[in-house]
């Protein structure tokens, strides 16, 4: 008789993870720390081989450990995302060391926060470059490769680049944009075997929301439906999903994932 694969009942029961990224090759952006380290882990924990990239291979040492204590193979990159050239070049070491791609998260992102009429035209300019432009660059430098092994595409943007908020023009803008990139590259590359699509994640527990304070983050948590701030895991189940088996019929789309804070 034929063996039925693991449900996902089983996959709870025993404790084990499907590898259905077993002999892919994934590259995580912002993969040092926060969202990045988490989605690098549970990539490496489907069975891929990562490439964790951030401003400094230094900076993804600990990521990489981690991704071969849960069972993957990674390798540590730097670079400043913003930079064309330098992220061509990366990309292609990438590929030529891994043999291909077929994966990309694009989550390298920061914040400037200031309201407008004190934000300085160098707060914009550096957060549009890291966060929209960091991802085209990362996109246009690995679309062949993704057209070959039909790959999967997901780009982090924010709940903010739907909603907007104050003191965040920047920072929104910037991830408007890349639901901009992700809707026109998924009808510019589906036809190529390429799917893209995007997630935006709420109010999660990282280095980049660190400083709101106790009192403050009692309050929101509060304020979100499901009535708890969300974790790193939350974003990496769902980048999971949309790289996974489940995601292979979804392109264009933007995951929020904010336990009901947008609504
Ligand atoms: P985080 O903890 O601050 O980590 C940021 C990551 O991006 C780090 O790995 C950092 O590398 C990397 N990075 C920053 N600038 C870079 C550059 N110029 N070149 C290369 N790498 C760079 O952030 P996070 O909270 O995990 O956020 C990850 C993504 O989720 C971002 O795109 C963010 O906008 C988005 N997001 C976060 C939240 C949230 O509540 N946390 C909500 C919505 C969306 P180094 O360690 O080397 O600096």
């Amino acid at each position: 008789m034929e063996r039925r694969p693991r449900s996902r009942a089983g996959e709870r029961r025993t404790g084990a993870i499907e590898r259905h990224l077993e002999n892919k090759n994934a590259l995580v952006t912002g993969a040092s720390r926060g969202i990045g380290r988490a989605v690098s882990v549970r990539l490496a924990a489907r069975g891929a081989r990562v490439a964790c990239v951030a401003t400094s291979a230094e900076n993804c040492a600990e990521t990489v450990l981690a991704c071969k204590q849960a069972g993957g193979e990674a390798a540590a990159f730097g670079v400043d995302v913003a930079d064309t050239s330098a992220v061509a070049d990366l990309v292609s070491r990438v590929v030529e060391e891994f043999g291909g791609l077929d994966v990309l998260v694009n989550n390298a992102g920061i914040t400037r926060d200031q309201l407008l009429l004190r934000m300085t035209e160098e707060d914009y300019d550096r957060v549009l470059d890291v966060n929209l432009k960091g991802t085209w660059n990362f996109l246009k430098a690995a679309a062949r490769p993704l057209m070959k092994s039909h790959g999967r595409i997901v780009n982090v943007t924010s709940v903010v680049g739907i909603t907007g908020n104050a003191g965040q023009a920047n920072y929104a803008a910037s991830k408007a944009g890349v639901i901009g990139l992700t809707r026109s590259l998924a009808k510019e590359l589906s036809g190529r075997g390429v799917s893209v699509n995007a997630v935006a994640p709420g109010y999660i527990e990282t280095d980049m929301t660190a400083d709101i304070g106790e009192k403050a983050a009692s309050e929101l948590a509060a304020a979100i439906p499901l009535g708890r701030i969300g974790g790193t895991e939350d974003i990496a189940s769902a980048i999971d999903f949309l790289v996974g088996p489940g995601g292979s019929y979804v392109t264009g789309q933007t995951l929020v994932v904010d336990g009901g804070l947008s609504l």
